[in-house]
Protein backbone atom coordinates (compact mmCIF):
# COMPACT_ATOMS: atom_id res chain seq x y z
CA UNK A 1 0.00 0.00 0.00
CA UNK A 2 2.98 2.60 1.29
CA UNK A 3 4.60 1.93 -2.44
CA UNK A 4 2.05 2.50 -3.96
CA UNK A 5 0.85 6.17 -2.50
CA UNK A 6 4.51 6.50 -3.82
CA UNK A 7 4.42 5.70 -7.27
CA UNK A 8 1.38 8.08 -7.83
CA UNK A 9 3.27 11.22 -6.05
CA UNK A 10 6.28 10.27 -8.66
CA UNK A 11 4.04 10.50 -11.22
CA UNK A 12 2.79 13.49 -10.64
CA UNK A 13 6.09 15.44 -10.06
CA UNK A 14 7.46 13.84 -13.27
CA UNK A 15 4.08 15.04 -15.36
CA UNK A 16 4.01 19.11 -15.83
CA UNK A 17 1.96 18.77 -19.48
CA UNK A 18 -0.74 20.08 -19.69
CA UNK A 19 -2.02 18.00 -22.36
CA UNK A 20 -2.04 14.98 -20.74
CA UNK A 21 -5.20 13.15 -19.66
CA UNK A 22 -4.38 11.89 -16.54
CA UNK A 23 -2.49 14.54 -14.86
CA UNK A 24 -3.58 17.83 -17.40
CA UNK A 25 -6.76 19.21 -18.10
CA UNK A 26 -7.21 17.15 -21.55
CA UNK A 27 -10.44 15.42 -21.99
CA UNK A 28 -10.86 12.26 -24.29
CA UNK A 29 -14.07 11.66 -26.07
CA UNK A 30 -14.85 9.37 -29.01
CA UNK A 31 -13.60 6.62 -31.07
CA UNK A 32 -9.95 4.55 -29.58
CA UNK A 33 -7.83 2.95 -31.66
CA UNK A 34 -4.98 0.33 -30.80
CA UNK A 35 -1.93 -0.39 -32.91
CA UNK A 36 2.03 -0.15 -33.14
CA UNK A 37 4.32 2.74 -32.60
CA UNK A 38 6.13 3.16 -36.02
CA UNK A 39 7.60 6.67 -35.37
CA UNK A 40 8.18 8.48 -31.95
CA UNK A 41 9.11 12.02 -31.91
CA UNK A 42 9.48 14.54 -29.08
CA UNK A 43 6.03 14.54 -27.51
CA UNK A 44 4.35 12.41 -30.58
CA UNK A 45 4.29 9.34 -31.98
CA UNK A 46 3.00 7.56 -35.20
CA UNK A 47 0.71 4.17 -35.36
CA UNK A 48 -0.35 2.36 -37.45
CA UNK A 49 -3.00 -0.13 -38.14
CA UNK A 50 -4.70 -2.75 -40.47
CA UNK A 51 -8.40 -2.49 -40.91
CA UNK A 52 -10.46 -4.46 -44.32
CA UNK A 53 -11.95 -2.81 -46.76
CA UNK A 54 -14.41 -4.38 -49.49
CA UNK A 55 -13.76 -3.60 -52.86
CA UNK A 56 -17.20 -3.84 -54.68
CA UNK A 57 -15.53 -4.39 -58.14
CA UNK A 58 -13.84 -7.81 -57.23
CA UNK A 59 -15.89 -8.17 -54.11
CA UNK A 60 -13.02 -9.02 -52.07
CA UNK A 61 -11.64 -7.97 -49.48
CA UNK A 62 -8.40 -5.81 -49.11
CA UNK A 63 -6.23 -4.41 -46.07
CA UNK A 64 -5.12 -1.31 -45.89
CA UNK A 65 -2.81 0.72 -43.39
CA UNK A 66 -4.30 3.47 -41.04
CA UNK A 67 -2.07 5.52 -39.82
CA UNK A 68 -2.72 7.84 -37.00
CA UNK A 69 -0.72 10.49 -35.02
CA UNK A 70 -0.87 10.90 -31.11
CA UNK A 71 0.10 12.81 -28.77
CA UNK A 72 2.52 11.44 -26.21
CA UNK A 73 2.52 12.80 -22.73
CA UNK A 74 5.22 13.42 -20.71
CA UNK A 75 4.48 10.32 -18.25
CA UNK A 76 4.60 7.76 -20.79
CA UNK A 77 7.39 9.19 -22.62
CA UNK A 78 9.94 6.46 -20.69
CA UNK A 79 7.80 3.52 -21.20
CA UNK A 80 7.15 3.85 -25.03
CA UNK A 81 8.95 3.00 -27.94
CA UNK A 82 9.02 1.93 -31.70
CA UNK A 83 7.28 -1.29 -32.17
CA UNK A 84 4.82 -1.50 -29.09
CA UNK A 85 1.02 -2.23 -29.18
CA UNK A 86 -0.43 0.97 -27.28
CA UNK A 87 -4.13 2.60 -27.17
CA UNK A 88 -4.94 5.69 -28.55
CA UNK A 89 -8.06 7.96 -27.78
CA UNK A 90 -9.83 11.04 -29.70
CA UNK A 91 -9.63 13.83 -28.17
CA UNK A 92 -9.85 17.51 -28.88
CA UNK A 93 -7.30 18.66 -31.96
CA UNK A 94 -4.35 19.73 -30.83
CA UNK A 95 -2.58 20.42 -34.04
CA UNK A 96 -3.13 20.58 -37.62
CA UNK A 97 -2.50 16.52 -37.28
CA UNK A 98 -2.51 15.43 -33.96
CA UNK A 99 -6.21 14.54 -32.51
CA UNK A 100 -5.17 11.28 -30.50
CA UNK A 101 -3.40 11.02 -27.09
CA UNK A 102 -1.94 7.48 -26.22
CA UNK A 103 -3.82 6.24 -23.50
CA UNK A 104 -1.96 3.27 -22.27
CA UNK A 105 0.59 0.47 -23.54
CA UNK A 106 -0.39 -2.32 -23.97
CA UNK A 107 2.52 -4.67 -25.27
CA UNK A 108 6.16 -4.02 -25.53
CA UNK A 109 8.01 -4.97 -28.55
CA UNK A 110 9.72 -7.64 -26.97
CA UNK A 111 6.86 -10.15 -25.49
CA UNK A 112 4.56 -11.57 -27.81
ZN1 LIG B 1 0.76 12.65 -17.14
Amino acid sequence: MKEKIKTKTEEKISCADKQCPFHGNLKVRGRSFKGFVVRKFDRRVAIEFERIVYIRKYERYMKKKTRIHARLPDCLKREIEIGDYIEVKECRPLSKIIHFVVIKKIKSKDEK
